[in-house]
């Protein structure tokens, strides 16, 4: 297992993590100067901090750090309602893929899709399996266009608790049942995005890393999870505040191969997103290298 005490070569900021600082939006470029300043190798950003800052400057802005990508947040939300819901998701993960592309990064993340409508507040309708079969049916679609690019897929299994509106994939077990099905050869080009807050309390985590293995494993995401938990989605701790065994799961990720970037996701509407963006990073930064 990699030592990440005396450096920080294995962090990548997901900005998210510093999206709002303060009640105000932080910039893209101005994180990504923040970033570049303290020796962070790698980010990865988010679809509508890219689309703010411009994807042309973006990619320009990234090159001149020498800054490269551990993700790019984020493709998928495959479920629809009728036809027209269809191809507008079908549009906007192409967008999502060549954006991927523009910025060179190794995976597009997919947060899957829930109940169509429910992230609005009004579910379509109650049927789950649906939702799962249409997932399955847009994440085929979505294969054949990320392979005709090079880019490959991470499926993000999130928490059981945003299955209505998030993501009906829950577990790695589920995410990796997808994966078999639709490229049973293991090519590289569909794996999964290992997040410690969403699969930390999963009895077949250890296994289903191992099933996963060294091709399937495109991304890591750390943070922890805080006891209580106030807010469903914005209340992540810092690494080291929480109950996750972090280093724990490290060993198990490394254990298979896995030798990228682990990238700190945090939404904190209370806490860290209320102090200034550099000492949440400088924080980042020491905790990886102590708690991760
Ligand atoms: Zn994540």
């Amino acid at each position: 297992m990699r030592d990440f005490r005396p450096d920080h070569r294995w962090l990548s900021m997901n900005t998210a993590t510093v999206r709002k600082q303060r009640g105000e939006p932080w910039p893209l470029p101005q994180i990504l100067d923040a970033c570049a300043k303290r020796g962070v190798r790698a980010v990865s950003p988010w679809r509508d901090q890219v689309a703010a800052a411009g994807l042309a400057a973006t990619a320009s802005q990234l090159k001149a750090h020498g800054i490269e990508l551990s993700g790019y947040c984020r493709g998928g939300l495959f479920t629809y309602t009728d036809e027209t819901s269809r191809q507008a998701v079908r549009d906007d993960n192409l967008r999502a893929l060549d954006e991927a592309c523009t910025l060179n990064a190794p995976c597009l993340v997919l947060v899957v899709g829930g109940l169509p409508g429910a992230l609005a507040g009004k579910a379509a309708h109650k049927d789950i399996a649906l939702a799962r079969s249409q997932v399955a049916e847009g994440l085929a679609w979505l294969l054949g266009e990320a392979r005709a690019r090079r880019m490959p897929l991470a499926i993000e299994p999130l928490h059981p608790m945003y299955a209505a509106d998030r993501a009906c994939v829950n577990t790695m077990a589920q995410a990796l049942d997808l994966c078999d099905a639709l490229d049973p050869a293991r090519s590289g080009a569909l794996g999964v995005a290992v997040d410690a807050y969403h699969v930390w309390w999963d009895p077949q985590l250890q296994a289903q890393i191992e099933r996963a293995g060294r091709e399937r494993l495109l991304a890591f995401h750390v943070c922890d999870w805080l006891v209580p938990t106030t807010d469903l989605l914005e209340d992540r701790g810092m690494m080291g505040d929480g109950v996750i065994d972090l280093p724990r799961l490290r060993g198990w990720v490394e254990a298979v191969g896995f030798a990228g970037y682990s990238e700190v996701e945090i939404f904190s509407r209370a806490n860290w997103w209320q102090r200034d963006g550099g000492e949440v990073i400088d924080t980042c930064i020491e905790r990886h290298r102590r708690c991760v």
